[in-house]
């Protein structure tokens, strides 16, 4: 008789940093982990989120025995509102501030159905059918955070979820190094661990170490203190409050997203402020300028954001001024760095000072290096390890980290999304032929309606522009009845360019009278002007805009 395996299936996750979503399988019977989204890059034009394809889970949406969630950062829970109902809804499974996190955003999605929301604390343990999930703390920069201990008819399975060892934390207990170790004497047949650290030496920075740096900050600051940062790192907003009160500051929160997750935060007693230290913006003005700190979004340079208002004089309370100090405390994503530096600049041509993650390490990179790696799987002593959360040569050095320490490459699992992974109790096996795993752009309220057709067009649109042509021809004599209309968008400028549009007129008259002796119609026609007006505007000006002809019969 064959052995029965467990199957793990990301569906998200590897070969990326975002969309993080794995599926465990023992026969009919699933679990998820995780359930991310991730940020748009240069090759999806308009889209605003992409999310992890489910076509694979959709066929076997009634087995879904639960969701479970490490920790509250948008490439972990940030795909429920558009995934959740399409799986039957199961339960979701997580601490109090991630589910805080996730129940908040959900209420921006009315039509979506009410989520079962089970809080886990450190040491809880969720029974799903053939597995039994334990939730232990870890350290990151986001305050509970947990890891999983899986527990699964072959042996036990640990993801580590986002982690570091940090042993003077912001706002959480420092690694209980004791309790993992209790995990790991219990035999971990497989370790989920982070990879994004994997490619930095040494132990990644405490918490402790960053506050100290913002401080040198603060002691020096002058005039008024903006800092920005990401809404979810929450530990940095903590920081912040905590300095601010230390010298003698005020605390103004700008931006949506700042605005709610310090609300969960506060109500959950997790940032903690002394009365009075938050004050509405309005209020601001009773204070001089070294008694105020602003806490924005936008350290990516984000268009929309709080602090792009600020500098562009478009905020409702404040613009920046000279002797303003600005900190931007948050690493820049992948893809974000030229509005970043567009960021920077403005700020010092506007006469304030600025400190950011590279001048100064006031960022957290929050997740395990090198060293701290090694010492996970010397604590787990994993059979199996697969490295997740992670661009491929991250997960790479994580492999290449695992096999000195000791693990035979053929049990480490460095592989991409989409591809099962198979274990017993003695062997493991990835999958040659990989589930769907295409991503599924969100733009506005579509959901997978933008796909690669219609992100090629809006390329093709930002590059050389759209050049209409429209006629109308009679549909007896099939002669042209006027002379063809021209519009243009992102091509070239119209009324300079009156020789041309001519020529191009010319062209299509041409085009059509030849066509109408060989009583050609409208549908025959639009090919042939389309090809023929694409070549000829490529002869004069080296350009390929999307040329769209429009043929009207009358
Ligand atoms: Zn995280």
């Amino acid at each position: 008789m064959q052995e029965e395996r467990l199957r793990i299936v990301p569906l998200g996750g590897l070969g990326e940093v975002g969309k993080n979503m794995t599926l465990i399988e023992w026969g009919e019977k699933a679990l998820i982990i995780d359930m991310g989204l991730s940020f748009p890059e240069e090759k999806t034009p308009g889209v605003d989120y992409i999310i992890p394809n489910i076509a694979y889970l959709k066929k076997r949406k009634r087995n879904v025995l639960g969701v479970v969630l490490t920790h509250g950062h948008y490439d972990h829970i940030g795909a429920i509102p558009y995934i959740m109902d399409k799986i039957g809804n199961p339960p979701l499974y997580g601490s109090p501030l991630t589910l805080g996190i996730t129940q908040k955003r959900q209420e921006e999605f009315p039509s979506q159905p009410k989520l079962q929301l089970n809080e886990m604390k450190d040491g809880s343990r969720a029974e799903l059918g053939p597995f039994s999930v334990e939730f232990f703390h870890q350290n990151h920069n986001i305050p509970d955070n947990y890891g999983l201990l899986i527990e699964t008819p072959v042996g036990n399975i640990v993801h580590t979820s986002d982690f570091k060892f940090d042993s003077t934390p912001t706002n959480a207990p420092p690694t209980n190094f004791g309790k993992l170790k209790e995990i790991g004497s219990k035999g971990v047949l497989m370790l989920m661990s982070d990879s994004t650290g994997a490619e930095a030496e040494g132990h990644s920075l405490s918490e402790k170490v960053i506050a100290e740096n913002l401080e040198k900050i603060f002691k020096k600051a002058k005039g008024r203190i903006i800092t920005s940062t990401f809404a979810s790192l929450i530990n940095r907003v903590q920081d912040v409050i905590d300095l601010s009160e230390k010298y003698g500051r005020k605390v103004v929160i700008e931006g949506y997203g700042m605005k709610t997750n310090l609300e969960i935060a506060q109500n959950l007693k997790i940032i903690k402020s002394k009365k009075g230290t938050i004050i509405p913006s309005e209020k601001a003005f009773d204070y001089n300028d070294h008694q105020i700190t602003i806490l924005s979004t936008g350290a990516q340079g984000e268009d929309n954001a709080a602090l792009m208002k600020i500098l562009s004089g478009q905020h409702r309370f404040f613009s920046l001024k000279k002797g303003d100090t600005v900190i931007l405390s948050s690493s820049v994503i992948p893809g974000n760095e030229r509005a970043v530096q567009s960021l920077k600049d403005d700020i010092m041509r506007q006469g304030a000072d600025i400190f950011h993650s590279q001048m100064m390490d006031i960022h957290a990179k929050g997740h395990a290096q090198e060293d701290e790696l090694r010492e996970m799987i010397k604590i787990m002593k994993p059979k199996f390890l697969l490295p997740v959360h992670g661009q491929y040569s991250m997960m790479a050095n994580h492999a290449k980290i695992a096999s000195e320490e000791g693990i035979p490459k053929k049990n480490i699992a460095l592989t991409d999304n989409g591809h099962i992974i198979s274990i017993t109790k003695d062997e493991l096996h990835i999958g040659k032929k990989p589930v769907p795993t295409n991503p599924v752009m969100i733009d506005g309220s579509g959901i997978g309606d933008v796909g690669g057709v219609v992100l090629h067009d809006r390329m093709e649109l930002a590059e050389s522009g759209i050049f209409v042509v429209i006629v109308a021809i009679d549909k007896k004599t099939r002669k042209i009845k006027n002379s063809p209309d021209i519009i243009s968008r992102g091509f070239i400028y119209l009324r300079e360019s009156q020789l041309l549009l001519t020529e191009v007129r010319k062209k299509v008259i041409e085009i059509i009278s030849k066509a109408g002796k060989k009583k050609k119609d409208a549908k025959e026609i639009k090919p042939e002007i389309k090809t023929k007006i694409e070549s000829f505007l490529f002869s004069k000006t080296g350009r390929r805009p999307i040329v769209l002809p429009v043929v009207i019969e009358v």
